[in-house]
């Protein structure tokens, strides 16, 4: 057995632990430097190879959506180099990668029908970028099964190999074809964490509901591509609910502060 290795591990694990945005104590053996590199270096792997929306009206709206749920990230969150692009993509998908990276699929918009819905899909996605959740997943053995060496991602996202396994773990498993959803309790902590964000941008929590419902009516005809990686919207519209009253001060407060969620539709 390679004991180095295990003895590694135990004091990576001793170092690395931290703790999500709703409590729970979390394994996190990367930095975020190199998080932030595997973020930008897959995203530009997706914008070289995916076509981008060119419709301006399009742009501007979804970028005024993230901007105000970016708006509202602490400091050290709100100061990475944040980057909104829209994919021409007919499947209904959304996604954020570390180091500030969003991507929306054109196909999502006809499910998110309105700011508020839209607002819900990307604090969602971003509350899985705050809370770490792709540095914990890999942490947990993604990456380390692999014997990856992160010291040059850049470099590492040239092998094919490693850019699947990178892409992957970072959960864009429908664009390199094998989909790894998050768990449960970090996509229910990515749903708490991403209502306070729509809250305090000033957009309707209500809208959370909404979305999960539209999502659910669309599985029926053709299953929006959001869905392949996240529960069944019962299930999460259930506990959205339950949280809706909490995220309500924060929601006034918005609007005492003058904050109001205005990107055009
Ligand atoms: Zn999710």
């Amino acid at each position: 057995m390679k004991n180095w290795l295990i003895t590694a591990c135990v004091a990576a694990v001793l170092v690395g632990c931290k703790t999500s945005p709703t409590g729970r104590t979390q394994i996190a053996l990367y930095s975020e430097d190199q998080m932030a590199q595997m973020g930008s270096a897959s995203f530009d792997e997706l914008k070289k190879s995916t076509p981008q929306e060119s419709n301006q009206k399009t742009n501007k709206y979804v970028q005024c959506v993230a901007f105000k749920i970016i708006e509202q990230l602490p400091q050290d969150l709100r100061k990475l180099e944040w980057e909104v692009v829209v994919f021409k993509d007919d499947s209904a998908n959304a996604f954020a990668l570390p180091g500030g990276k969003i991507g929306v699929h054109t196909g999502l918009l006809t499910v998110a029908k309105d700011q508020h819905q839209l607002a819900a899909v990307l604090g969602h996605e971003v509350a899985h970028v705050t809370a770490r959740h792709a540095n914990e997943r890999i942490s947990q053995g993604a990456l380390v099964q692999t014997g990856l060496q992160l010291g040059n991602v850049a470099l590492q996202m040239g092998d094919i190999k490693y850019r699947s396994e990178i892409m992957q773990a970072l959960g864009l498993g429908t664009q390199v074809g094998i989909v790894l959803p998050f768990s449960r309790s970090h996509e229910s902590e990515a749903d708490i964490v991403g209502l306070q964000y729509m809250a305090k941008a000033g957009f309707e929590p209500s809208g959370a509901i909404a979305l999960w419902q539209n999502m659910s009516e669309a599985n029926g005809q053709r299953q929006p591509e959001f869905l392949s990686t996240h529960p069944a919207p019962e299930n999460r519209i259930k506990q959205l609910r339950a949280h809706l009253t909490q995220v309500q001060p924060l929601s006034e407060e918005a609007k005492a502060k003058g904050i109001s969620a205005s990107c055009g539709s």
